[in-house]
Protein backbone atom coordinates (compact mmCIF):
# COMPACT_ATOMS: atom_id res chain seq x y z
CA UNK A 1 0.00 0.00 0.00
CA UNK A 2 1.16 3.61 -0.80
CA UNK A 3 -0.64 6.58 -0.51
CA UNK A 4 -1.15 9.74 1.04
CA UNK A 5 -1.73 9.65 5.46
CA UNK A 6 -4.64 9.80 6.97
CA UNK A 7 -6.63 8.89 4.43
CA UNK A 8 -10.47 7.16 4.81
CA UNK A 9 -9.09 4.13 3.48
CA UNK A 10 -6.03 4.08 6.05
CA UNK A 11 -8.40 4.40 8.72
CA UNK A 12 -11.01 1.37 7.24
CA UNK A 13 -8.37 -0.18 7.45
CA UNK A 14 -6.73 0.59 10.70
CA UNK A 15 -10.30 -0.09 12.46
CA UNK A 16 -9.93 -3.71 10.81
CA UNK A 17 -7.19 -5.17 12.40
CA UNK A 18 -6.81 -4.92 16.21
CA UNK A 19 -3.02 -4.39 16.36
CA UNK A 20 -2.96 -1.18 14.85
CA UNK A 21 -3.47 1.29 17.12
CA UNK A 22 -1.62 4.36 16.24
CA UNK A 23 -4.26 7.00 15.00
CA UNK A 24 -1.63 8.63 12.59
CA UNK A 25 -0.48 6.33 10.50
CA UNK A 26 -0.68 2.32 9.88
CA UNK A 27 2.10 0.25 11.64
CA UNK A 28 4.67 -2.08 9.76
CA UNK A 29 7.55 -4.22 11.20
CA UNK A 30 10.74 -3.09 9.92
CA UNK A 31 10.59 -5.46 6.59
CA UNK A 32 7.29 -3.39 5.51
CA UNK A 33 4.79 -5.43 6.71
CA UNK A 34 1.32 -4.55 7.71
CA UNK A 35 1.18 -5.50 11.25
CA UNK A 36 -1.72 -7.34 11.77
CA UNK A 37 -2.02 -9.09 8.62
CA UNK A 38 -0.66 -12.53 7.37
CA UNK A 39 3.13 -12.41 6.52
CA UNK A 40 4.71 -11.40 3.42
CA UNK A 41 0.45 -10.50 2.05
CA UNK A 42 0.55 -6.71 3.00
CA UNK A 43 3.53 -3.87 2.64
CA UNK A 44 3.09 -0.54 3.40
CA UNK A 45 5.46 2.32 2.68
CA UNK A 46 5.62 6.03 2.77
CA UNK A 47 3.36 8.52 4.69
CA UNK A 48 0.41 6.07 5.56
CA UNK A 49 3.02 3.83 7.16
CA UNK A 50 4.85 3.99 10.20
CA UNK A 51 7.67 1.67 11.20
CA UNK A 52 7.68 -0.20 14.73
CA UNK A 53 10.49 -0.77 16.83
CA UNK A 54 9.38 -3.05 20.14
CA UNK A 55 12.78 -4.33 20.27
CA UNK A 56 11.70 -5.42 23.74
CA UNK A 57 8.99 -7.28 22.91
CA UNK A 58 10.19 -9.07 19.90
CA UNK A 59 13.07 -10.18 21.67
CA UNK A 60 11.27 -10.89 24.69
CA UNK A 61 9.07 -13.34 22.85
CA UNK A 62 12.52 -15.08 21.32
CA UNK A 63 13.92 -15.91 24.54
CA UNK A 64 10.49 -17.05 26.03
CA UNK A 65 10.69 -19.23 23.24
CA UNK A 66 14.24 -20.41 23.59
CA UNK A 67 13.58 -20.75 27.08
CA UNK A 68 10.36 -22.97 26.67
CA UNK A 69 12.81 -24.99 24.02
CA UNK A 70 15.09 -25.60 26.87
CA UNK A 71 12.30 -26.45 29.45
CA UNK A 72 13.27 -23.80 31.53
CA UNK A 73 10.86 -20.89 32.85
CA UNK A 74 11.71 -18.01 31.19
CA UNK A 75 11.42 -15.41 34.63
CA UNK A 76 14.98 -17.35 35.54
CA UNK A 77 16.91 -17.23 32.34
CA UNK A 78 20.08 -15.43 32.81
CA UNK A 79 22.67 -14.19 29.95
CA UNK A 80 26.29 -13.96 29.74
CA UNK A 81 28.30 -11.65 27.84
CA UNK A 82 28.98 -13.72 25.15
CA UNK A 83 24.94 -14.63 24.95
CA UNK A 84 24.40 -10.63 25.21
CA UNK A 85 26.29 -10.12 22.25
CA UNK A 86 24.67 -12.52 20.16
CA UNK A 87 21.29 -11.23 21.30
CA UNK A 88 22.75 -7.74 20.32
CA UNK A 89 23.56 -9.04 17.12
CA UNK A 90 19.94 -10.33 16.40
CA UNK A 91 18.70 -6.90 17.98
CA UNK A 92 20.46 -4.93 14.87
CA UNK A 93 20.10 -7.27 12.41
CA UNK A 94 16.27 -7.25 12.63
CA UNK A 95 16.07 -3.57 13.91
CA UNK A 96 18.75 -1.60 12.05
CA UNK A 97 18.01 1.61 13.69
CA UNK A 98 19.00 0.65 16.79
CA UNK A 99 22.29 -0.03 15.76
CA UNK A 100 23.42 3.52 16.95
CA UNK A 101 22.35 2.48 20.39
CA UNK A 102 24.49 -0.81 20.63
CA UNK A 103 27.74 0.44 20.62
CA UNK A 104 29.61 -0.08 23.53
CA UNK A 105 27.49 -3.33 24.49
CA UNK A 106 30.24 -3.68 27.71
CA UNK A 107 28.99 -0.63 28.84
CA UNK A 108 25.80 -1.43 28.69
CA UNK A 109 25.76 -4.85 29.60
CA UNK A 110 28.35 -3.20 32.89
CA UNK A 111 25.46 -0.71 33.56
CA UNK A 112 22.41 -3.07 33.59
CA UNK A 113 23.54 -5.87 35.57
CA UNK A 114 22.59 -4.48 38.61
CA UNK A 115 23.72 -7.36 40.97
CA UNK A 116 27.11 -7.10 39.46
CA UNK A 117 26.37 -11.42 38.94
CA UNK A 118 28.40 -11.54 35.37
CA UNK A 119 25.31 -11.88 34.20
CA UNK A 120 21.74 -10.29 32.86
CA UNK A 121 18.71 -11.84 34.54
CA UNK A 122 14.85 -11.47 32.76
CA UNK A 123 14.09 -8.50 34.10
CA UNK A 124 17.76 -6.61 34.23
CA UNK A 125 17.41 -7.91 29.97
CA UNK A 126 14.22 -6.20 30.15
CA UNK A 127 14.97 -3.36 31.47
CA UNK A 128 17.85 -2.51 28.87
CA UNK A 129 16.08 -3.58 26.20
CA UNK A 130 13.17 -0.88 27.13
CA UNK A 131 15.59 1.81 27.51
CA UNK A 132 16.96 0.77 23.86
CA UNK A 133 12.92 1.29 22.91
CA UNK A 134 12.66 4.38 24.28
CA UNK A 135 15.22 6.25 22.45
CA UNK A 136 14.23 5.03 18.86
CA UNK A 137 11.93 8.03 17.30
CA UNK A 138 9.92 7.70 14.57
CA UNK A 139 10.83 8.24 10.57
CA UNK A 140 10.49 10.88 9.47
CA UNK A 141 7.11 11.68 7.29
CA UNK A 142 9.39 12.86 4.44
CA UNK A 143 10.14 12.48 0.62
CA UNK A 144 13.46 10.62 0.78
CA UNK A 145 12.25 8.22 3.45
CA UNK A 146 8.80 7.52 0.92
CA UNK A 147 11.81 6.72 -1.70
CA UNK A 148 14.23 5.03 -0.02
CA UNK A 149 11.08 2.38 1.16
CA UNK A 150 9.97 2.23 -2.38
CA UNK A 151 13.48 1.22 -3.59
CA UNK A 152 14.13 -1.16 -0.62
CA UNK A 153 10.32 -2.95 -1.50
CA UNK A 154 11.75 -3.22 -4.92
CA UNK A 155 14.96 -4.83 -4.48
CA UNK A 156 13.09 -7.43 -1.99
CA UNK A 157 10.17 -8.46 -4.53
CA UNK A 158 12.89 -8.61 -7.19
CA UNK A 159 14.62 -11.17 -4.34
CA UNK A 160 11.89 -13.06 -3.50
CA UNK A 161 11.10 -13.84 -6.99
CA UNK A 162 14.33 -14.99 -7.59
CA UNK A 163 14.21 -16.94 -4.76
CA UNK A 164 10.46 -18.46 -5.41
CA UNK A 165 11.61 -21.72 -7.51
CA UNK A 166 14.25 -22.87 -4.78
CA UNK A 167 11.71 -22.36 -2.15
CA UNK A 168 8.97 -23.70 -3.72
CA UNK A 169 11.27 -27.18 -4.54
CA UNK A 170 12.02 -27.01 -0.80
CA UNK A 171 8.49 -26.90 0.10
CA UNK A 172 9.55 -23.49 1.73
CA UNK A 173 6.19 -21.67 1.83
CA UNK A 174 5.69 -20.86 5.67
CA UNK A 175 7.79 -18.45 8.19
CA UNK A 176 9.49 -15.41 8.20
CA UNK A 177 10.54 -15.95 3.96
CA UNK A 178 11.31 -11.75 3.76
CA UNK A 179 13.98 -12.54 6.47
CA UNK A 180 15.50 -15.56 4.89
CA UNK A 181 15.89 -13.36 1.81
CA UNK A 182 16.77 -10.22 2.37
CA UNK A 183 17.95 -7.43 5.31
CA UNK A 184 15.16 -5.31 7.06
CA UNK A 185 14.94 -1.69 6.13
CA UNK A 186 17.17 0.77 7.45
CA UNK A 187 16.32 4.55 6.94
CA UNK A 188 19.74 6.67 5.97
CA UNK A 189 19.15 10.20 6.60
CA UNK A 190 20.70 12.24 3.80
CA UNK A 191 20.20 15.52 5.58
CA UNK A 192 17.90 18.55 5.74
CA UNK A 193 17.28 21.36 3.62
CA UNK A 194 15.04 24.31 3.64
CA UNK A 195 14.93 27.51 1.74
CA UNK A 196 13.56 30.87 3.43
CA UNK A 197 13.02 33.56 1.42
CA UNK A 198 16.57 34.36 -0.86
CA UNK A 199 18.33 32.03 1.30
CA UNK A 200 18.77 28.51 2.49
CA UNK A 201 20.21 26.07 5.12
CA UNK A 202 21.87 23.01 4.47
CA UNK A 203 22.44 20.09 7.08
CA UNK A 204 24.22 17.01 5.69
CA UNK A 205 24.68 14.78 9.22
CA UNK A 206 26.13 17.47 11.02
CA UNK A 207 27.94 19.78 8.26
CA UNK A 208 25.62 22.41 8.35
CA UNK A 209 26.05 25.75 6.47
CA UNK A 210 23.81 28.36 4.71
CA UNK A 211 23.76 31.23 2.60
CA UNK A 212 22.05 33.83 0.27
CA UNK A 213 21.07 33.26 -3.32
CA UNK A 214 23.66 30.80 -4.61
CA UNK A 215 22.69 28.61 -1.71
CA UNK A 216 19.23 29.04 -2.89
CA UNK A 217 19.88 27.91 -6.97
CA UNK A 218 21.77 25.12 -4.70
CA UNK A 219 18.54 23.60 -2.83
CA UNK A 220 16.93 24.40 -6.15
CA UNK A 221 19.35 22.20 -7.90
CA UNK A 222 18.75 19.62 -5.59
CA UNK A 223 14.94 19.79 -5.58
CA UNK A 224 15.21 19.41 -9.11
CA UNK A 225 17.32 16.78 -9.78
CA UNK A 226 15.43 14.90 -6.90
CA UNK A 227 11.78 15.45 -8.57
CA UNK A 228 10.37 11.89 -10.22
CA UNK A 229 8.47 13.10 -13.20
CA UNK A 230 9.12 15.26 -16.18
CA UNK A 231 5.89 16.80 -15.46
CA UNK A 232 6.72 18.15 -12.16
CA UNK A 233 10.17 19.53 -13.38
CA UNK A 234 8.17 21.59 -15.77
CA UNK A 235 5.46 22.62 -13.43
CA UNK A 236 8.13 23.29 -10.77
CA UNK A 237 10.33 25.51 -13.25
CA UNK A 238 6.67 27.17 -14.80
CA UNK A 239 6.33 27.85 -10.71
CA UNK A 240 9.84 29.50 -9.99
CA UNK A 241 9.45 31.63 -13.11
CA UNK A 242 6.24 33.13 -11.95
CA UNK A 243 7.63 33.80 -8.71
CA UNK A 244 10.58 35.47 -10.33
CA UNK A 245 9.07 37.61 -12.29
CA UNK A 246 5.85 38.54 -10.46
CA UNK A 247 6.60 37.72 -6.58
CA UNK A 248 5.40 35.46 -4.17
CA UNK A 249 1.65 34.16 -4.38
CA UNK A 250 0.45 37.12 -6.86
CA UNK A 251 0.44 37.39 -10.59
CA UNK A 252 -0.42 41.06 -10.46
CA UNK A 253 2.46 42.69 -8.54
CA UNK A 254 3.30 44.58 -11.85
CA UNK A 255 1.24 48.12 -10.51
CA UNK A 256 0.11 48.66 -14.03
CA UNK A 257 -1.07 45.26 -14.91
CA UNK A 258 -2.44 45.73 -11.13
CA UNK A 259 -4.42 48.55 -12.22
CA UNK A 260 -5.64 47.71 -15.29
CA UNK A 261 -6.97 44.31 -13.78
CA UNK A 262 -8.90 46.49 -11.19
CA UNK A 263 -10.44 48.44 -14.31
CA UNK A 264 -11.69 45.93 -16.44
CA UNK A 265 -13.44 44.22 -12.76
CA UNK A 266 -14.55 47.23 -11.21
CA UNK A 267 -15.12 50.13 -14.28
CA UNK A 268 -15.86 47.18 -17.10
CA UNK A 269 -12.89 48.96 -19.04
CA UNK A 270 -11.07 47.30 -21.51
CA UNK A 271 -7.10 48.67 -21.92
CA UNK A 272 -6.05 47.18 -24.71
CA UNK A 273 -2.69 45.27 -23.93
CA UNK A 274 -2.53 45.28 -20.28
CA UNK A 275 -5.82 43.85 -19.70
CA UNK A 276 -5.03 41.13 -22.24
CA UNK A 277 -1.72 40.48 -20.36
CA UNK A 278 -3.32 40.50 -17.11
CA UNK A 279 -6.31 38.24 -18.54
CA UNK A 280 -3.79 36.03 -19.59
CA UNK A 281 -1.23 35.82 -16.58
CA UNK A 282 -4.77 34.61 -14.62
CA UNK A 283 -5.86 31.79 -17.38
CA UNK A 284 -2.04 30.24 -17.17
CA UNK A 285 -2.36 30.93 -13.48
CA UNK A 286 -5.91 29.18 -13.07
CA UNK A 287 -4.36 26.14 -15.47
CA UNK A 288 -1.62 25.89 -13.65
CA UNK A 289 -3.13 25.97 -10.20
CA UNK A 290 0.07 27.37 -9.03
CA UNK A 291 -0.36 28.71 -5.72
C1 LIG B 1 3.69 21.51 2.26
C2 LIG B 1 4.61 20.31 2.36
C3 LIG B 1 5.97 20.49 2.22
C4 LIG B 1 6.83 19.39 2.29
N1 LIG B 1 8.17 19.59 2.14
C5 LIG B 1 8.99 18.53 2.16
C6 LIG B 1 10.37 18.69 1.93
O1 LIG B 1 10.87 19.78 1.73
N2 LIG B 1 11.17 17.59 1.97
C7 LIG B 1 10.66 16.34 2.17
O2 LIG B 1 11.41 15.36 2.16
N3 LIG B 1 9.35 16.16 2.39
C8 LIG B 1 8.49 17.21 2.39
N4 LIG B 1 7.16 17.03 2.61
C9 LIG B 1 6.66 15.70 2.89
C10 LIG B 1 6.59 14.91 1.59
O3 LIG B 1 5.81 15.60 0.66
C11 LIG B 1 5.96 13.58 1.87
O4 LIG B 1 6.62 12.95 2.94
C12 LIG B 1 6.07 12.69 0.65
O5 LIG B 1 5.38 13.25 -0.43
C13 LIG B 1 5.47 11.34 0.98
O6 LIG B 1 5.46 10.60 -0.17
P1 LIG B 1 4.41 9.43 -0.36
O7 LIG B 1 4.77 8.82 -1.67
O8 LIG B 1 4.37 8.58 0.84
O9 LIG B 1 2.98 10.13 -0.39
P2 LIG B 1 2.37 11.12 -1.47
O10 LIG B 1 3.42 11.96 -2.10
O11 LIG B 1 1.24 11.78 -0.77
O12 LIG B 1 1.84 10.14 -2.60
C14 LIG B 1 0.75 9.28 -2.37
C15 LIG B 1 -0.03 9.12 -3.66
O13 LIG B 1 -1.11 8.23 -3.39
C16 LIG B 1 -2.29 8.77 -3.99
N5 LIG B 1 -3.43 8.27 -3.20
C17 LIG B 1 -3.88 8.68 -2.01
N6 LIG B 1 -4.93 7.95 -1.60
C18 LIG B 1 -5.13 7.02 -2.56
C19 LIG B 1 -6.08 5.97 -2.72
N7 LIG B 1 -7.03 5.70 -1.81
N8 LIG B 1 -5.99 5.23 -3.85
C20 LIG B 1 -5.03 5.49 -4.78
N9 LIG B 1 -4.13 6.46 -4.68
C21 LIG B 1 -4.17 7.22 -3.58
C22 LIG B 1 -2.12 10.27 -3.91
O14 LIG B 1 -2.89 10.90 -4.90
C23 LIG B 1 -0.62 10.43 -4.16
O15 LIG B 1 -0.32 10.54 -5.53
C24 LIG B 1 6.30 18.12 2.53
C25 LIG B 1 4.92 17.93 2.66
C26 LIG B 1 4.08 19.03 2.59
C27 LIG B 1 2.59 18.80 2.74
Amino acid sequence: MWMTAQTDFCKRIAAKIDLQTNRHALETDTHLRLNGAPLGTVYCIGDCSTVQNNIADHLIQFLRGVAYEKGKDPETVEITFKEWRDVAQRVKKRFPQAADHLRRLDKLFEQYDKDKSGRLDFGELRELLHQVDSKLTSLPATAQRAAQQGQYLARKFNKLAQAAPGMAANQMDYGDLDAAVYKAFEYKHMGSLAYVGNSAVFDFNGLSFSGGLMAVYLWRSVYFAQSVSFRTRVLMAMDWSKRALFGRGSYFTFPVVRQAWCRMLTEHRFDGFLSGLSVLLYCIHTMLELD
